[in-house]
């Protein structure tokens, strides 16, 4: 669904300088919240030099800053819309345009990527091409200078690099979604386009042209394009970009660029839908989002003013670049050429700014003039294209720079009647097309390849480069694919891994295509690099999941080596009791062994009299004593031995004597049986218990 959207357009004005309050300069513009106005008193002067007739003009635009309004309120109010659509698919362009020293650099940049105002004006006519990053190091604190305190402004971030936090932050936690960054970072000067971060050694004079194709528009051939997974890194190549770009002194700011920069980051979305069909299919989003900070406009508006966007300048490029971009700095027919140059640019795109808003209200068919200028074929599809795009117009304040800005306010006023058509660049792919399109890429590349080669178009030493390059770039990727597989192999790991895999493969393609020069037919467009990526999604996917089996595997192991340990565990404690358990027994043994010993001995001693040698006196004298106890009680069982006979004898006699006289019918003399018995069984207990007694005094123990 697409859908018309107007080209926003912003105002910004940016604070008094150091040298227009020493020159006591003042701010001459009412700032509205959507309107800018000249200050009444103003205006009054104006009125009385006859310069202004009647009411001053109320320009109005989509949002006016103040000077004192921040980087962080631009970039929320006007750019984040556009930043975070990319997300979605949508093209994106923010621009600044505004006379040299307004202020584009930083809002783009950021205070540190700023020019700076000197103390005094400038008497210097030569160049310079530092880079700000590294000409912005911080004035030594143990230098002190008199105007030091007011020179140092607060560093503020850029709307770039608010951009870059906006972006990685969602990337970084979006769960549905893998997203995978590309940045490129060209510069347009006298007509000519430079890579400033290419990847082959240091910043090299190749001017690359702007080429047409039916299915990508205008691009710029061989521009590299680099895998971004942070912000530091994008940062790198910002700071590579800035100290390559041309820095020319003009009469309004020493330091000021005359050349024309895009940053552009292209976003890639994909989405991997559940299967539909038995199919498994994917919804890709690609968008590029462009950051350009123009070349001052002040000869712009000298040419505005001289018939407007009707008498193009000469936009012949130049003979050809000298070999050194830092040409001789004094030397004046250079610097026409290069103001003549950055009126041409910004001529044309003035001109298809002014036909696109004309065209809009008088709905005919109009010639748009692209093709005239690299910035405007470069930038078409911002302008009047598929782009949600956003102009920020810097401008200077004072009544010196009046004429500068009233053509700047003329330029917005114009711009914001600009209507694109957006449409969300979406695709969704289905696994099998997938695999045919990419069967047909590989077939159609390879006879390419072959025809190139057998063509002799492929120059040995280019395909040397080529070898080198792929091969520089393997080397970067296996040692990212190393780093990240030894670390935990997380989904997210594979997630980046393969972001960086893709977008390499997209770059690499582009250069294969591009260096052995041929096009690349239509339908073979259908599949690209995304497309690759779903292939390469798949094959990682697989691998995840032999991963994960092998994980499984390693932590069935583990579990089995943890059970058989505490198996092991119970069985050294078993035959620790067992072992525990035998010493018992064994003492117990010992023990009876001794005991029996000693009974043995003691048996010995009582039936033999063996051993007795090893006794001591004392216990011999006990023996002895102990024997002799025997013995008595041994002569006295005797003795109550046959005294028990002779009563049984008495007895019997008794009862023949009862009988006797039972018969001679006498009556016998009765004896108290009971008493002598009773006398009996006490003698016997007495007995018993004495030897008792006995017995316990005497300890036959050996060793006692
Ligand atoms: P341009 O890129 O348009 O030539 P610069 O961005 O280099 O201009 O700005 C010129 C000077 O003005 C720099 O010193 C910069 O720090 C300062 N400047 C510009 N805009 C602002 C602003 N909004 N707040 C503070 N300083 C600013
Ligand atoms: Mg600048």
């Amino acid at each position: 669904m697409s859908r018309n959207e107007n080209i926003h357009v912003s105002l910004r004005f940016r604070p008094l300088n150091m040298r227009e309050i020493d020159e006591n300069e003042s701010n001459i513009w009412q700032v509205n919240k959507n309107s800018v106005v000249l200050k009444q008193e103003m205006a009054q002067v104006f009125q009385e030099s006859k310069k202004l007739t009647g009411a001053p003009k109320c320009y109005n635009y989509n949002y006016c800053f103040t000077s004192k309004d921040s980087n962080l309120l631009v970039y929320e109010t006007v750019a984040k819309r556009v930043v975070r659509a990319s997300l979605d698919g949508y093209n994106g362009t923010i621009f600044a345009y505004g006379q040299t020293g307004s202020g584009k650099t930083y809002t783009m940049m950021g205070s540190e990527g700023a020019d700076h105002e000197p103390l005094s004006k400038p008497i210097r006519k030569e160049r310079r091409s530092v880079s700000p990053f590294r000409q912005m190091k911080p004035i030594p604190k143990d230098i002190p200078s008199p105007r030091q305190s007011k020179l140092e402004l607060p560093k503020e971030k850029g709307i770039i690099i608010f951009a870059l936090e906006d972006l990685f932050e969602t990337v970084s936690v979006s769960n549905e979604k893998t997203y995978y960054l590309t940045c490129s970072y060209l510069e347009i000067y006298n007509e000519q386009v430079y890579d400033l971060i290419s990847e082959t050694g240091g910043f090299k004079n190749e001017i690359l042209s702007v080429n047409e194709d039916p299915a990508r528009g205008f691009y710029v051939k061989g521009l590299s394009e680099h895998v971004v997974g942070s912000i530091a890194e994008v940062l790198t190549f910002i700071e590579k970009g800035e100290a390559n770009r041309k820095y020319a002194v003009t009469s309004m700011n020493h330091n000021s660029s005359r050349s024309h920069t895009i940053f552009r980051l292209n976003v890639t979305s994909v989405r991997v839908l559940d299967a539909q069909d038995e199919e498994e299919s994917s919804i890709t989003t690609e968008s590029v989002l462009n950051f350009v900070d123009l070349a001052g406009s002040e000869r712009v508006s000298n040419l505005q003013d001289t018939p407007m966007f009707s008498k193009p300048p000469s936009n012949k490029p130049p003979e050809g670049r000298r070999s050194s971009r830092m040409r001789s700095s004094n030397n004046l027919d250079t610097l026409l050429n290069e103001g003549k140059h950055i009126n041409t640019s910004l001529f044309y795109l003035c001109q298809v700014i002014n036909r696109l808003s004309e065209k809009n209200t008088a709905k005919n068919d109009m010639h748009i003039p692209y093709r005239n200028s690299n910035l405007t074929k470069i930038l078409r599809s911002s302008l009047g294209g598929n782009s949600l795009t956003c102009i920020i117009c810097t401008a200077t304040p004072t009544l010196a720079q009046f004429e500068m800005t009233l053509s700047t306010l003329r330029f917005g006023g114009t711009a914001r009647t600009i209507t694109n058509r957006v449409e969300a660049n979406i695709r969704n792919n289905k696994n099998a097309e997938i695999l045919q399109a990419y069967q047909r890429d590989i077939d159609v590349l390879r006879q390419q390849i072959q025809l190139a080669q057998d063509n002799g178009k492929l120059k040995a030493e280019e395909m040397e480069a080529m070898q080198k390059q792929l091969e520089e770039r393997i080397l970067k990727l296996t040692h990212m694919i190393l780093n990240k597989t030894s670390k935990e192999h997380s989904k997210q790991v594979y997630e980046n891994v393969w972001s960086t895999v893709s977008g390499i493969l997209n770059i690499d393609k582009r250069l294969i295509g591009e260096s052995i020069g041929f096009r690349v037919e239509e339908k073979i467009l259908k599949f690209d690099s995304k497309e690759r990526m779903k292939m390469m999604n798949a094959i990682f996917k697989d691998k995840d999941k032999s991963i994960q089996n092998l994980t499984e595997s390693k932590q069935f192991l583990i579990d089995s080596k943890v059970n058989l340990k505490n198996e092991l565990k119970k069985a050294i404690d078993l035959s620790r009791q067992i072992s525990d358990k035998a010493q018992k027994y064994r003492q117990k043994f010992d023990k009876e062994k001794a005991l029996r010993k000693y009974l043995d001995m003691k048996l010995n001693i009582l039936e033999h009299q063996e051993g007795v040698e090893k006794f001591p006196l004392c216990k011999i004298e006990a023996l002895e004593k102990f024997y002799l106890q025997a013995i008595d009680t041994v002569k006295e069982l005797q003795v109550r031995m046959n005294y028990k006979q002779m009563q049984e004898i008495s007895n019997i006699s008794t009862k023949n004597h009862h009988k006797m006289w039972a018969m001679l019918g006498i009556e016998p003399i009765e004896r108290t049986e009971e008493s002598s018995s009773e006398e009996f069984i006490q003698t016997d207990a007495s007995f018993y218990a004495a030897r008792r007694n006995h017995e316990d005094t005497i300890d036959l123990s050996i060793d006692a």
